[in-house]
């Protein structure tokens, strides 16, 4: 069985780079009208004009901070407001950051990972919840294999993920059986957050020299396209797991 979504209604967090946008498109090539949310409104301008093209029915675009749970919100009233419906919540937006504990200045700074990787994506899926019901959607995570990993640097990072993927597989056992759940564990895929590309405290997408540093010892070992294309080929087909033989074979020079 695999899910015709053409005319089905998508929203994807983080989809204005990387892993998110390369999902719009392989969506909108099956026909999903989409709502594409990050902080970055005209990047998310630009990857809603090429997911027009490339055939999705409709999108919307909402300019928004996932740690922010009126934001959240906010998000998925556009979604209903707009369509009506709301068919796949793909939960994507993530940070992250590298540091050995003892090297972190301000502690405090790191509660960002967390207030994305994890609340962001819990409060999207609490307010999303009710229209999955009604539609027998489907909620598609992305997780790491971060979430098993134990890479020095990455503690916080890796913490996050592995608590995402805890609350899904819990959550899985409250409402499997009306709304499906893909839980996506990718190992090292080239984009702006394995690039170092971060947003800084002033609000400005910077490169940031330590995760850039820590990145080049690690081996990219597939690009956001054959990601996005093994994640919607296993969403549609109802997989509880979307994991690739090569992700497991990420190697780390630390
Ligand atoms: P990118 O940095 O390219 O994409 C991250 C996306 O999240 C961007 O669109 C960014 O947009 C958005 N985002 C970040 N913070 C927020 C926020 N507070 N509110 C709304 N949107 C936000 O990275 P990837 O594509 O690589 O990462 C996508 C997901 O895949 C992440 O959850 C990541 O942890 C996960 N992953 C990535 C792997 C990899 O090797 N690349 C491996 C395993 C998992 P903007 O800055 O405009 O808000």
């Amino acid at each position: 069985f695999t899910e015709d979504v053409a005319g089905k209604v998508v929203l994807i967090t983080g989809a204005s780079s990387g892993i998110g946008e390369s999902l719009a498109y392989e969506y909108a090539k099956r026909g999903a009208s989409l709502v594409l949310a990050a902080r970055r409104e005209k990047s998310l301008q630009e990857v809603a004009e090429r997911a027009r093209d490339l055939g999705a029915t409709d999108v919307v675009v909402v300019r928004a901070d996932v740690s922010k749970v009126e934001d959240c919100r906010r998000i998925v009233d556009q979604a209903i407001n707009h369509f009506g419906r709301l068919d796949h919540l793909v939960n994507n937006a993530g940070i992250t950051a590298v540091a050995m504990l003892e090297e972190i200045e301000d502690i405090t700074d790191f509660r960002a990972i967390m207030d994305i990787n994890f609340w962001g994506y819990v409060y999207m899926t609490k307010f999303a919840l009710p229209y999955l019901r009604n539609s027998n959607g489907r909620i598609i995570v992305l997780s790491s294999s971060a979430s098993w990993l134990s890479t020095p640097r990455m503690s916080i990072y890796n913490a996050s993920k592995a608590a995402i993927s805890q609350f899904y597989e819990t959550l899985r056992v409250e409402i499997g059986q009306d709304v499906g759940i893909t839980l996506v564990t990718p190992g090292f895929i080239e984009s702006e957050l394995t690039q170092g590309k971060i947003m800084n405290k002033e609000g400005k997408h910077i490169v940031d020299q330590d995760m850039r540093d820590v990145q080049v010892n690690v081996i990219p070992i597939m690009n956001v396209e054959s990601c996005a294309k093994a994640i919607v080929r296993g969403a549609t087909r109802g997989e509880r797991y979307v994991t690739e033989p090569t992700w497991f074979k990420v190697t780390y020079f630390w």
